[in-house]
Order: structure tokens, then C-alpha cells, then sequence
């Protein structure tokens, strides 16, 4: 088994960039060339997505809000943040997923157009792992991120990201239930050739319980399922 933060960080940065970045941006996008598969978990990620907007719109407006996207991939939250006005800090670990979500993000906030004839806010894109990560936003956002890390590395990342947050943190993860624990066993029987990296389910008690060591409680909770595609969604804020 890998483990992130020691060898396996260097394994999921090299994967980002090369096969691992051809895979999810394609799933990540709207082009047809997808199979059954793939169309259900970029449809079920579309709906992480919507979730998590509503959750935070459903607080008030993101106008001038500053908004860290930890591990931003091809950009797929951070536009629809900028499109909301918030001020977005997007990083991730991979600079091909950098440039992809920069391109989208010109294209899909400015068109074309100049960025200076526009009220957007173009996010500040930066190539970066989230432990390096330093500052203080109002909001931090991680979705889809804990999937690599072990349990043992992902209490230490949710403290990380929760010492950057000033009133919320919002998580994404795979949930870690007897089923979907049965599921992924099966899976790990016949590995694919994509399956260059482990994936690490979590249970819930497991992240309530790194966020309540660094005095943080969980204010509202949603799930996403799809056929393939399974994600948990928590809001925290602080105690
Ligand atoms: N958050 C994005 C989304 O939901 O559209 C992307 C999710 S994708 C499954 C996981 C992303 O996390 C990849 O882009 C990967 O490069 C990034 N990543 C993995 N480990 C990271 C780390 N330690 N620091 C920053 N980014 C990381």
C-alpha cells in the first residue's frame, strides 16, 4: 500500500500529471467520448457540486467572500464560485490540472472577452499541495481530495485546512460503509490498468472526529449516490 504524504503524495502528483490527469478531465468535462462508467461519476460529481453551491448560497451571498479550493482539479468548482463573485484561490498538486482548469476558467467566466470588461473576478490559480498551503480564507473547500489520503494522513490534512478557514470548511469524501467497503474489495480483486493509485474511503465518525479535535462541529451533511459514484458531504464550522 502507498501512503500519502510520503511516497504515495509523489505517486498521486506523477498520476495527476500524466495518466490520471488524461482520465479525469475527461470526466470532469462534457465531451461524449466517455463510457457508462465514467458518465455516471462525472454525472454524480456534478451533483457534489451543485450540492456544495447550494449549501453555500443557501448562507448568503458569495459576493467579495474569499474562497480557498484545495486541490481544485480541472476548476469544475471554482467557476461556478467565481460566477457567484466570491474571490477563489484555487491550488493543486498537479500543474496539468492547473493549466486545464485556468483555460477553463477563461473561457468559460470571460468567453474570450477581456477579463477587465467583466465584474468577475478571475480565481488566483496556483500549483501547490494543500499541506503548503498558508493564509486565511473565509471559506475552505476540499472536494474529492481525502480519497487519497489513509486515515492516518487525513486527520493532519483536516486540521491544515481547518487552521486556513475563518467560518467554514466544507469536505467531500467517499464514505466508508460496510457496503461500499464490500464494493471496493471487490474492486481491488480485478485492477484495472487505471487503477495506478489506492483509494481511501472514510467513515464519518472518523472526520467528525479530526474536526472536533481541532474545535470544529459538523452544521450540515448531505450524500451523493449514483450508480458508481459515491460522496460525502460535510459542512463544519467552528465550535
Ligand atoms: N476537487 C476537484 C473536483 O472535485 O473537481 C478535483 C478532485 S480529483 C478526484 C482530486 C484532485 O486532488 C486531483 O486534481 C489531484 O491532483 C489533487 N490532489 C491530490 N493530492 C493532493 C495534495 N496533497 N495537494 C493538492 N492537491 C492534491
Amino acid at each position: 500500500a502507498m501512503e500519502v504524504g510520503g511516497g504515495d503524495k509523489e505517486v498521486v502528483k506523477e498520476y495527476f500529471n500524466n495518466t490520471g490527469f488524461q482520465r479525469w478531465r475527461k470526466i470532469y468535462g462534457d465531451t461524449d467520448d466517455v463510457n457508462t462508467v465514467q458518465k455516471d461519476i462525472r454525472l454524480g460529481h456534478s451533483k457534489t457540486v451543485e450540492n456544495v453551491m447550494k449549501m453555500l448560497i443557501d448562507e448568503g451571498t458569495l459576493k467579495g467572500v474569499s474562497v480557498c479550493d484545495a486541490g481544485c482539479g480541472t476548476g469544475s468548482l471554482s467557476i461556478p464560485l467565481a460566477k457567484e463573485g466570491a474571490n477563489v484561490y484555487a491550488s493543486d498538486i498537479s500543474a496539468a490540472m492547473v493549466d486545464e482548469a485556468q483555460k477553463n476558467a477563461r473561457e468559460e467566466l470571460f468567453n474570450g472577452k477581456e477579463e477587465s470588461s467583466s465584474s468577475l473576478v478571475m480565481p488566483k490559480f496556483e500549483v501547490k499541495d494543500l499541506e503548503s498551503l498558508q493564509g486565511k480564507y473565509d471559506t475552505v473547500i476540499c472536494l474529492d481530495v481525502l480519497i487519497h489520503y489513509p486515515q492516518n494522513k487525513a486527520d493532519a490534512m483536516i486540521s491544515h485546512l481547518a487552521s486556513l478557514a475563518e467560518n467554514r470548511l466544507i469536505l467531500s469524501f467517499a464514505p466508508l460503509t460496510f457496503y461500499y467497503a464490500a464494493l471496493k474489495r471487490v474492486g481491488e480483486l480485478f485492477p484495472g490498468p487505471s487503477k495506478a493509485t489506492r483509494a481511501y474511503l472514510h467513515a464519518e465518525a472518523d472526520v467528525e472526529r479530526a474536526l472536533q479535535k481541532v474545535g470544529w462541529k459538523i452544521r450540515k451533511r448531505g450524500l451523493v449516490t449514483t450508480q458508481f459514484y459515491f460522496a460525502k458531504i460535510v459542512e463544519a464550522v467552528p465550535v
